[in-house]
């Protein structure tokens, strides 16, 4: 809508940062971004982060790509689209012809729209013909997904970011809430402060959050299973657990209660270093928070900390099981809340990039789904899984994966070992990298498209709260680059498909055709600051809170699911003594490619550097502000030390956001990962600490 007439264009937008889903108005003149003005936003009112409102001049950087780019040996040199498209389809056509296409893979961005991701996918199942499509929730929350569905039946918040303020009590585990998702931790902090809703922190660092918190407990690395398991059982043998909502709604109680009869407080005494009087002070007050007959109840919130673990789904499935056991569902201000990182990670998932399910979590499995699409498409479907992000850089670096297209990730940098994903990458055939600037990752491929970021186009984000919200594009796409839709549609019809969308409206009508979960979402009811909860009814009835009669199973009962535990398995040792951590911070957005170009975010806080608990410092002799070096079996960085009470003892904490490649954490991680998921247990990493002394 234009406010000065002819003068300042005033557009609606979604923030392209973190899942909680700030929606603002963006004011433009010509190419230049005013300023970021927060009116009505549904998630967030009038409020926004310091990346909502600054961090937006990547988009004007000089640093943009304006034209395609062809690797000629060890340079690139500038192509026309029509150049780059026809070498990119007869690549994917013989790869495809003398490999199969399972010799292809495509990474579907999160920070790209619904309909992009839907397109991607189409793009890779019905025109090549392969189910090797996946997307960055691979390396964050896709454990937490598979410990909701075994459980609740949907892999989404309970309930909307409005709702955790009725809540009695928060407890978040493994989330450094206030510096990954700040405005969700605005309404959290203010219901703490005015409202009497109590806090628990459980987490390693002792963060903004933790230092709010009334209770704030600091279990050893990779145990929060053995807690949580501990709690449940404490609640059930006490007789203080909810048994009218379990008899009513829940099942498998017995072979739950089997499952943990060995989680005595003794053994989670010794397992997680929390006391036996922290552990029931814990039960006591979720079972006073629980209370059925009053209001509001207990939200779990829960990040990183959990799912980067070997048992990351495990752990999921525990939270989800506490909650079911002191009968934390299906109301509101109760639930279960992982936090979904980039800004559309849930969306990008929604949308069907994932190995073996189709949009809205249709399973490749069921032959009516795949029938399903099939006639839609007009091709075969085939029913098996395909490879997941981290089993992409395997089949790399085994020589059987040959032509990777990746769109909007920096993968080399936040993927765990990045040694072996280089390594991966020098393996391919052909590698082509879709990127809004000359990511880090770009200078392995073989052609770069230049893409069009967020204010240059329509589409549609789906924030953690499972909130579809449009965004309109605020300027034309930079000339010599392109929306990721019209790249994927160019490509589709190079190799002879039949697409003509001339709107991403379009493509989402055709989506939620398809689509039960989105059955009621259109472009029409997205109008303006209007915004949808997943699941949407064919009449456009949404559902802000997920449970209310019941559950995602046919008998519309949860389960109690048997978890298992994992423990970590890089445990610290002579050699490695340190316990790694990793972890965002308010200023940057992971590898930092958006925020490191926005001056004066990247003024705030320049470069990486690695927390050392006073104790270690003293130690150790490592002065505040000097190098050292921290080694693990996969890498080695040089970064100054913050010495600082945030972390404790043998634990340090370099963030994963870094303006130098050389400095990004993920040269230290490793090859472990959660057992159900493949996500990389970036928190299972042992370091040593080499005192360099200089200043
Ligand atoms: Fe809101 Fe997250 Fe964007 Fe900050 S980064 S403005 S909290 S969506």
């Amino acid at each position: 809508s234009a406010g000065r007439e002819g003068y300042i264009e005033k557009t609606k937008t979604v923030c392209t940062y973190c899942g909680v889903g700030c929606s603002f108005e963006v004011w433009t003149k010509d190419r230049h971004i005013l300023k970021i003005e927060p009116t009505h936003g549904p998630a967030n009112g009038v409020s926004t982060c310091v990346k909502g409102k600054f961090g937006w001049e990547y988009t004007t950087s000089q640093d943009r790509l304006t034209s395609p780019l062809i690797r000629e040996g060890e340079r690139f040199r500038e192509a026309t689209w029509a150049e780059a498209i026809d070498l990119i389809s007869s690549k994917m056509r013989q790869v495809k012809e003398e490999h199969g296409p399972d010799a292809l893979a495509f990474v579907i961005s999160s920070k790209g729209s619904n309909e992009e991701s839907y397109l991607k996918q189409k793009l890779a199942r019905q025109v090549i013909g392969t189910n090797n499509v996946d997307n960055c929730s691979r390396y964050c929350q896709s454990p937490a997904t598979v410990g909701l569905w075994r459980t609740v039946g949907y892999g989404g918040d309970s309930g909307t970011i409005k709702d955790i303020e009725a809540a009695r009590l928060v407890i978040g585990v493994g989330t450094n809430t206030a510096e990954s998702h700040p405005v969700l931790a605005t309404r959290v902090k203010r219901a703490h402060k005015l409202h009497g809703q109590e806090l628990i922190v459980v987490d390693l660092r002792e963060h903004e959050m933790a230092t709010r918190a009334d209770l704030f407990l600091r279990p050893k690395a990779g145990s929060d299973f053995v807690w949580m398991n501990a709690v449940s059982k404490l609640i059930l043998d006490e007789g203080r657990a909810a048994d009218a909502f379990l008899a009513e709604w829940v099942n498998g109680i017995d072979e739950f209660r089997d499952s943990i009869k060995d989680y005595t407080l003794e053994y989670a005494v010794r397992e997680t270093g929390l006391s036996e009087a922290q552990l029931r002070d814990l039960a006591d007050r979720i079972v006073r928070a629980s209370d059925r007959s009053r209001e509001g109840g207990v939200c779990v919130l829960w990040a990183m900390g959990v799912t980067q673990q070997m048992g990351g789904s495990e752990t999921s499935t525990a939270i989800s099981n506490l909650l079911l056991v002191t009968g934390n569902y299906m109301r509101t201000g109760t639930g279960a809340y992982p936090l979904r990182g980039h800004n559309n990670v849930q969306g990008v998932s929604d949308f069907g990039a994932m190995p073996d399910m189709m949009p809205g979590y249709q399973k490749l499995a069921d032959q009516d789904v795949r029938d399903k699409f099939g006639a839609a498409w007009n091709c075969e479907m085939r029913p098996e899984r395909g490879l997941d992000n981290t089993q992409m850089i395997d089949a790399a670096n085994a020589g059987k994966l040959k032509l990777l297209y990746l769109t909007g990730e920096e993968m080399s940098l936040t993927d765990a070992d990045s040694n072996h994903v280089a390594e991966g990458y020098g393996k391919l055939d052909f590698f082509i990298v879709q990127d809004v600037v000359f990511s880090n990752t770009a200078a392995y491929a073989d052609v770069v498209l230049p893409a069009s970021p967020a204010l240059e186009k329509d589409g549609t984000f789906t924030s953690t709260e499972r909130r579809i919200q449009r965004l309109y594009q605020a300027l034309e796409p930079l000339e010599g680059s392109k929306p990721d839709w019209q790249i994927y549609q160019l490509i589709a019809q190079a190799l002879g498909a039949d697409w003509n969308y001339t709107h991403p409206g379009e493509i989402m009508a055709e989506a939620a055709s398809l689509t039960p979960l989105f059955a009621g979402v259109s472009y029409e009811r997205l109008e303006g600051y209007n915004s949808q909860c997943w699941p949407v009814d064919a009449d456009g009835t949404d559902t802000p809170l997920l449970y209310t009669e019941g559950f995602h199973f046919p008998d519309k009962k949860a389960r109690l699911y048997p978890a298992i535990y994992a423990p970590r398995v890089q445990t610290e040792d002579s050699e490695y003594d340190l316990h790694l951590n990793s972890g965002r911070m308010l200023e940057h957005l992971h590898e930092g490619n958006m925020t490191f170009r926005t001056p004066g975010i990247a003024a705030l806080v320049p470069d990486a550097f690695v927390e050392v608990s006073p104790e270690l410092a003293a130690e150790r002799g490592v002065q505040d502000g000097s190098f050292v070096r921290l080694v693990s079996p996969f890498g080695a960085i040089k970064l100054r030390a913050l010495v600082t009470k945030r972390v404790f003892g043998n634990q340090v904490f370099v963030p994963m956001n870094a303006q130098r490649a050389e400095d990004a954490v993920n040269h230290l991680t490793g090859q472990n990962r959660d057992i159900n998921t493949n996500t990389p247990a970036y928190k299972d990493t042992s370091v040593r600490m080499e005192v360099l002394g200089e200043v």
